[in-house]
């Protein structure tokens, strides 16, 4: 007997210890005993007096107005009443057996009301993307409007021989009006894929010429910064694929138009190979590498996120969005791929991704790699960033290649009176003779000087100086 007391109060015990309230009561549905948390939650203390179960749940008593525990059996989920007539709802399972019924029931008032707020939140703000979706998609279609018709007034004033510089102003214009259009296209892209609603297309296209494009769009600027390229596709890829050529071109041409912009001396290193093949499905991995001004670790993590340069003076520096990044690895991750940054501050940057496709039923049939194009398998060495140190160590054969290219293109910029080119060519200049003897270093300091204030004569006369200082120099080593 006694032992049988000291049972009922451990139980007892642990039954107060619960994070549940549990309710014992008899057949006829009549509440015997509540834990500590069912005594302060339904406000009768522990003075139950035969209370029946009903008068905590209602809902029991209109359901079944007999015997109310074969419908509290079923019930999962229903709202507890308190003394004073106030509710709460709560997940809920009854046992019973041999005239000893036990409820135990968790309060879940709490979370009913988050997954409410949380309902509302999820309604207001695919509402707010609703109505800023189609506020980005008609602002960028107002906007698109005024800029081609600039650039289209401005261009048949080209087309008319003006010259000097009004000739100069009106390529400013256009080249703005470029870079207009390409921002409102990033934003509109951007809107697109925040919403979920960008489509990849499945189509077939040639994949080598798709590269040859892309590059030859970006010639013009290699060439004009005295840049080099190289591309090296894996000749194991097929050529013809199925996927969306847009949107790898605008990929490829987002990770090449940077490595422009920011590299001022060196190559750019363009590889692709095949890293999978099941099937007809392809897996390509693309690297597209610089010797440009690189990036640390620190400004790494700002790269892909939206709207993020990693530094404002780039801004102000080389213009730009800080869309580029965040736009194109949401376009490679809806093609199945990832993307990664390899590189160190001052000495270059490898950006490489994986993208996937599907081999096309042309390229199974004809087996062929299709004609060569200009700009591909030139199957040249790209240095490693530790050689790109060898650059600017004065008299290295990078270093002299390097500078009499710039030279070269120094020489073209000043005599067409382009200054601002013809800037960043000397500047360049000064940079590659920055371990050269003093007297070279004093000459390509003056050189950039008068180019900087765009004096002709002069800056012949110190070019020419320059110039023989140098071969002197590097005839010497
Ligand atoms: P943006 O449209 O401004 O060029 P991106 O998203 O393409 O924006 O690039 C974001 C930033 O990442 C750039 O402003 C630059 O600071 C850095 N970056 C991107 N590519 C390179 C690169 N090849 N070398 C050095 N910095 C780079």
């Amino acid at each position: 007997m006694g032992e049988e007391v000291l049972q009922g109060e451990i139980i007892h015990d642990i039954a107060d210890a619960s994070l549940e309230i549990i309710l014992r009561f008899d057949d006829e549905g009549k509440i015997l005993y509540g834990n500590s948390l069912a005594q302060e939650e339904l406000g009768y203390g522990n003075d139950w007096q035969m209370l029946g179960l009903e008068k905590v749940f209602p809902e029991l008593h209109l359901e079944n107005e007999s015997f109310p525990l074969d419908a509290a059996q079923k019930m999962t989920e229903g709202m507890m009443y308190r003394k004073n007539g106030t509710c709460f709802p709560v997940r809920m399972k009854v046992k019973g057996s041999g005239g000893q019924n036990l409820l135990f029931a968790i309060n879940v008032a709490k979370r009913v009301e988050t997954e409410r707020k949380l309902v509302r939140m999820k309604e207001e703000m695919e509402e707010t993307m609703k109505v800023r979706n189609e506020f980005v998609a008609n602002v960028t279609h107002e906007l698109r409007t005024p800029v081609n018709g600039i650039r289209g007034h401005v261009t048949n004033l080209l087309e008319n021989g003006v010259t000097g510089d009004v000739k100069n102003t009106l390529d400013i214009i256009i080249r703005c009006c470029d870079n207009m259009s390409a921002i409102i296209n990033n934003i509109l892209d951007f809107s697109k894929l925040e919403a979920g609603k960008f489509v990849i297309e499945q189509k077939e296209f040639n994949f080598y010429k798709m590269v040859n494009h892309t590059v030859e769009t970006n010639i013009p600027a290699i060439n004009a910064k005295g840049l080099r390229i190289m591309v090296n596709i894996d000749k194991t890829i097929p050529e013809y694929l199925i996927g969306d050529e847009l949107r790898l071109t605008q990929i490829l041409n987002n990770f090449l138009s940077n490595a422009v912009k920011f590299t001022s001396v060196g190559y750019i290193n363009i590889e692709v190979t095949k890293t999978v093949q099941f099937d007809d499905e392809i897996e390509l991995f693309f690297v597209v590498s610089d010797t440009g001004i690189g990036i640390s670790p620190e400004e790494k993590d700002k790269l892909f996120k939206s709207f993020s340069q990693v530094d404002a003076s780039i801004t102000r520096k080389y213009g730009g969005t800080g869309l580029g990044l965040a736009i194109t690895k949401q376009l490679i991750e809806l093609m199945q791929g990832s993307v990664h940054l390899d590189s160190e501050k001052g000495k270059g940057s490898s950006f490489s991704f994986s993208v996937r496709l599907n081999m096309a039923q042309k390229s199974k049939e004809e087996h062929t790699v299709g004609e060569q194009f200009e700009f591909i398998n030139q199957d040249q060495e790209m240095p490693g960033f530790d050689n790109v140190e060898k650059f600017f160590q004065f008299g290295t054969p990078e270093n002299v290649q390097e500078i009499k290219g710039k030279m070269e293109k120094l020489i073209l910029c000043m005599e067409v009176d382009a200054w601002d080119k013809a800037e960043n060519f000397a500047h360049n200049i000064k940079e590659l003779l920055e371990q050269a003897p003093k007297d070279l270093k004093r000459a390509a300091f003056r050189l950039e000087m008068n180019v900087r204030k765009g004096d002709h004569d002069k800056s012949v006369e110190q070019y020419d100086n320059l110039r023989i200082m140098f071969e002197e120099a590097i005839g010497g080593i």
